[in-house]
């Protein structure tokens, strides 16, 4: 006797069933699409497991994928014969949405459903695309090897739960019924349904196959129907290029990546000699939510010899090209590969140094495109993964510094569209440094007061506000002969050499006399106190004490948990702003040390730090003005 068994779907499931139904619905032919990626898959599977196990073929020595259709019963039903599910399983893969980054994706929603609409793009949806057309869907499945009794039904309306029941399954594999909305009956058509297919998945590697009219030897209908494929199932990437139309490729890309966007570039290599494979290889348009997720999984689909491999290989790419999706087919790997033989490979190291070399080209060359629109768009999407490729990939690291983009004082926008060589271009003539400020946000370091003087003497800076940039500069010292130098570390003495010989001795004794005075009343805050070369309106302003780390590298490490030894900053003052000039007349020392201290805090709160005592801050800052008042 079997007992079905009723589930809640996780609440995300519901939320994003919504959301994607409401969104793709213009769209609504896809969930063939789908459902026929997931069916290729699990005869992908199911063709590699029986390579070590061959009594998991079950005595089929096809597999293929049937699409069927049942006017009277209102049904779609696809079916394939492939590695199946566990009861487990299904509760794993169909009732939850087990990856953090589908989480992350819900989070960022914003209830209004244009935008939304939009986001859903970011996502792969699968199997869920069934809603969008079925208001009742049944997955019947059974692992390839497991006891015909030990299949299992699913049902679900996609309102909130699932039932469960254990049921008895002849054959492997998985059936998918998909009761149809009441508008859907477009999909009750047998060339409607073979357009679908033969648009999206024809290159699909497995035979798809429909029921087809029998036809007598003079043509004529014989009453029968015989299953008939309905696509090429020719591998895409074997296919010669000149043969393959711009549309084959971005609904093979489609297929592949569950994306809904087409990719901005495609790369298609046959590679003959002493190493032969074939790699096909996309450059998505955006970021996946999950790009900085740790526990996910990337990497290419791997063939051997046109046999699935696996999913997700990520030896064939270095991390920082994650985003990258496509399939690579060697003739020269054996079929039984692992994991842990593509780690250290003769072969894979040289197809993913070629890999390499073709994904970055293809970047360049979007560079230098005449219309800079794709490329910015890119580097919104990608810029960040990219900059990680300096610190990974030592090989091409200047070909990598050449295509990353960053903010300036010069370009005057978050964008990040200013190239290096751009900098290098607009340099003063007698500048040797590539100058960078970091912050913890774009406008954090475009408010920096260590930007005035850069700002008065008309040189350009770089503004540096992602978390990557920190470790960027550290592993990019200098870029064609310059050296990117921090503008809060940076000895600027030269800078005021002109203004300097213009001061009397007197003068020069008093200011150092000021910063004397000032330093001994909070000598245990600070490393210490200097005229500033920095500021031209700003008071005061804090810089690392020479080869300290930077305060904002500091702050980095504090924030992944790292004990940091205090450092104690170098506090810089404006001699020829007011307040500064007035703490020179101050005689009294406890007055003296307030406004010290009202000074550090200040320039400390504009670097973006926090202060230990902010409370202590405001009191201080507040009797000083009723002082004023
Ligand atoms: P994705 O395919 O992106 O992983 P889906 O929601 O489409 O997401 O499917 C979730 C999982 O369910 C798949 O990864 C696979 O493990 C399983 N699955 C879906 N369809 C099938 C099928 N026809 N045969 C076997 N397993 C399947």
């Amino acid at each position: 006797m079997s007992k079905t068994e009723t589930h809640a779907f996780q609440t995300e499931v519901n939320q994003l069933l919504k959301l994607m139904i409401h969104a793709l619905y213009s769209n609504k032919e896809i969930f063939l699409r789908e459902l026929v990626s997931n069916a290729s898959d699990a005869l992908d599977k199911l063709r590699f497991e029986a390579v070590s196990n061959d009594k998991l073929t079950e005595g089929e020595s096809e597999l293929a994928i049937t699409v069927g259709f049942d006017k009277e019963a209102r049904t779609v039903t696809i079916t394939d014969n492939g590695i199946g599910m566990t009861r487990d399983e299904v509760i794993a893969n169909i009732g939850t949405i087990a990856n953090s980054g589908t989480k992350k994706f819900l989070d960022s929603l914003s209830g209004d459903q244009a935008k939304d609409s939009n986001l859903i793009g970011q996502f792969g949806v699968g199997f869920y695309a069934s809603f969008i057309v079925a208001d009742n869907v049944e997955l019947i499945t059974r692992k390839a090897g497991d006891n015909v009794s030990e299949g299992t039904k699913w049902i679900s309306q996609g309102e909130g739960e699932f039932t469960l029941e254990t049921v008895t399954k002849a054959t492997k594999g998985t059936e998918i019924i998909l009761h149809l909305k009441e508008d859907m009956d477009e999909f009750l058509n047998d060339s409607r349904l073979k357009n679908i297919i033969t648009t999206y998945s024809d290159h699909i590697s497995f035979p798809i196959k429909m029921l087809e009219e029998q036809k007598d030897e003079e043509g004529k209908d014989t009453g029968k129907k015989v299953l008939e494929q309905v696509n090429k199932a020719t591998a895409l990437w074997r296919l010669p290029k000149s043969e393959i139309s711009e549309e084959e490729y971005n609904n093979f890309y489609q297929t592949l990546s569950h994306d809904f966007d087409a990719p901005v570039a495609t790369l298609h290599n046959k590679v003959e000699g002493s190493l032969e494979y074939t790699s096909l290889l996309y450059l998505p348009k955006k970021a996946p939510f999950d790009l900085y997720d740790r526990e996910r999984r990337y990497g290419l689909k791997l063939y051997v010899k046109r046999v699935f491999i696996m999913d997700d290989a990520e030896n064939l790419l270095p991390t920082y090209l994650r985003f990258v999706r496509g399939v690579i087919d060697s003739d020269d790997l054996p079929l039984n590969v692992s994991r842990e033989i593509l780690q250290s490979n003769r072969v894979v190291d040289k197809i993913r140094a070629a890999s390499v070399k073709r994904i970055l080209g293809a970047i360049a060359k979007m560079a230098k495109a005449e219309d800079k629109t794709a490329y910015n768009e890119f580097i919104a999407q990608f810029g960040s993964v990219l900059k990680e490729g300096v610190v990974e990939d030592m090989a091409n690291k200047d070909k990598i510094s050449q295509l990353l983009r960053f903010a300036s004082t010069t370009s005057g926008s978050a964008e990040p569209t200013v190239a290096l060589a751009d900098y290098i271009d607009r340099m003063q003539a007698d500048q040797d440094a590539i100058y960078y400020i970091t912050a913890d946000s774009y406008a954090a370091a475009a408010g920096s007061p260590h930007l005035e003087m850069f700002r008065k003497k008309g040189i350009e800076v770089l503004l540096l506000s992602e978390k990557i940039d920190e470790w960027l500069v550290n592993h990019l010292t200098d870029f064609e002969g310059k050296t990117l130098t921090s503008i809060t570390t940076a000895d600027l003495k030269a800078f005021d050499d002109e203004a300097d010989s213009k001061l009397t001795d007197e003068d020069k004794k008093d200011r150092e006399a000021l910063t004397e005075k000032v330093k001994a009343t909070i000598s245990e805050l600070v490393s210490d106190v200097q005229i500033t070369h920095r500021l031209t309106e700003s008071p005061a302003c804090v810089v690392s004490a020479e080869g300290d780390m930077s305060a904002q590298m500091a702050r980095m490490m504090e924030q992944m948990g790292q004990a940091m030894p205090k450092q104690l900053p170098v506090l810089e003052l404006n001699p020829d702003h007011a307040l500064v000039k007035q703490l020179a007349s101050i005689k009294d020392e406890a007055e003296l040390k307030e406004w010290s201290l009202f000074l550090l805090e200040q320039a400390q709160l504009a670097e973006g730090d926090q202060l230990d005592n902010p409370a202590e801050f405001i009191k201080r800052m507040n009797s000083l003005l009723a002082e004023k008042v």
